[in-house]
């Protein structure tokens, strides 16, 4: 199955792509991740990218089709995938719509109150990139990963000044998107109003969307 996660800077799409790629065996593909991949290892496009990454701005299109097209080539990706992060732009879901048919774009709505208090509360692992949140996903010991041990960050980005920005940023350039996918009649809302719902609920609703699909 072919999966967009869509939904505004967090909502939880990477917490809750990581735990529905496992069910159906797809790949799990954030282009944050790549991105901050590329800046972790000072590539050369990691050097372009990151001062508009710190700052909350958008990567150019061109260069994240070619990111996108890259990993979408390499073989996990022949039954499907999980997409997190993308598209993020009108340009970049046309030039999608060329080279993928998506089967189902799953919109997560959640109240800005939500996605302020969770940006600021996140905490990610430097190692594999799991998600956690001082407030509602606590790591059992304090400033280490659960499952791998490793160092808990928060990224640049989560900080207050950036986080507004990544809103405005989202509101300007990716929100005209939900009636892009709304008018192919493949999107379906998920909404999560409470800081508090544990991310097995809202799996689970995203999970009733994608078997409705079958
Ligand atoms: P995320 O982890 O999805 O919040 O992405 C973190 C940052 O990576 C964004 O604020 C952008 O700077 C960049 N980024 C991730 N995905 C995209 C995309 N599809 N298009 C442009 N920039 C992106």
């Amino acid at each position: 199955m072919k999966i967009v996660l869509f939904g505004p800077p967090g909502s939880g799409k990477g917490t809750y792509a990581s735990r529905i790629a496992p069910i159906y065996k797809i790949p799990h593909i954030s282009t944050g991740d790549i991105f901050r991949g590329h800046l972790a290892q000072k590539t050369e496009l990691g050097k372009k990218i990151e001062d508009v990454m710190k700052s909350g701005n958008l990567v150019p299109d061109d260069l994240t089709m070619d990111v996108v097209k890259d990993r979408l080539s390499q073989a996990d990706c022949k039954n499907g995938f999980i997409l997190d992060g993308f598209p993020r732009t009108i340009p970049q879901a046309e030039m999608f719509d060329k080279m993928e048919k998506v089967d189902v774009i799953v919109n997560l709505v959640v109240p800005d109150e939500i996605i302020i208090k969770r940006l600021s509360s996140r905490l990610s692992c430097k190692e594999c990139k799991t998600i956690f949140n001082t407030l509602t996903l606590k790591p059992k010991i304090e400033g280490k990963c659960d499952k791998c041990g490793g160092e808990l960050f928060l990224r640049d980005d989560d900080k207050p000044e950036q986080i507004k920005n990544r809103l405005e940023v989202y509101r300007r350039q990716t929100m005209p998107l939900v009636d892009y996918y709304r008018k192919k009649g493949i999107s379906y809302d998920v909404t999560c109003d409470r800081i508090d719902i544990p991310p097995e609920e809202i799996v689970a609703k995203i999970l009733k969307v994608l078997e409705s699909l079958k």
